[in-house]
């Protein structure tokens, strides 16, 4: 039985929170996507395989090592546990990943083009988005591609599967995702009106980077 103190609890209670707007907003299918905080230096709550997110329950989570051994919780951590512990140990400051498939950044990235940030929250919230090729779920290339991409952007897309957002905190991280999904979307309006040019202005987004 998934635990203990209080802000485990709470922890919990917020990525439960996070996954059912995530599913209202169609940002991954109920049964995709996975979400983790860490709740001490190697120590990571995960959502436990096969969990459908907009009905996530204090059984749903389970808390893992770094080497996926679970030490709290009755259920098995989702496949994708390496994505999140390796993101974790090579990014100090992050605390939460947030893992789904948002359909328009997964589209445009299939079509090979970039996701363009177009608004102040944009420029303020992703920043930067890298990504990786597709490599199957659950496995070591995946995990270790997606953390390395991770070392200098806060935002991954998973090519044909899904994204990986970071933040020191839950929220951060999702607000990161539904910022890459909205630019995503308005990239992809953009470019069904024939503009390949519009960005934020560049030097606002420098003082941006730069603050
Ligand atoms: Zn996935």
């Amino acid at each position: 039985m998934i635990t203990t103190t209080g802000s485990w609890r709470r922890a919990g209670e917020e990525l439960a929170a996070i996954g059912a707007d995530a599913v209202t907003r169609g940002l991954v299918l109920a049964s995709g996507g996975n979400l983790s905080t860490r709740v001490a230096e190697d120590r990571v709550l995960i959502t436990c395989g096969g969990t459908w997110l907009d009905r996530l329950g204090r059984d749903d989570f389970c808390v893992i090592d770094f080497d996926g051994n679970v030490v709290d919780g009755e259920g098995k951590p989702s496949s994708e546990w390496k994505l999140h512990t390796r993101t974790y140990q090579v990014r100090g400051d992050v605390n939460s990943v947030i893992h789904l498939h948002p359909q328009t950044s997964l589209l445009i990235d299939a079509l090979g083009l970039d996701i363009r940030l177009l608004t102040m929250d944009h420029a303020n919230y992703v920043r930067k988005v890298a990504r990786t090729d597709f490599f199957h779920n659950g496995t070591d290339e995946l995990a270790d591609s997606a953390a390395s991409a991770a070392l200098d952007a806060n935002c991954v897309i998973m090519a044909h599967h899904g994204c990986s957002c970071v933040g020191p905190t839950a929220q951060m991280a999702y607000r990161r995702a539904l910022n890459l999904e909205q630019a995503a979307e308005m990239t992809y309006r953009l470019h069904a009106l024939g503009n390949t040019t519009a960005e934020f202005p560049r030097e606002a987004f420098e003082r941006i980077r730069h603050k």
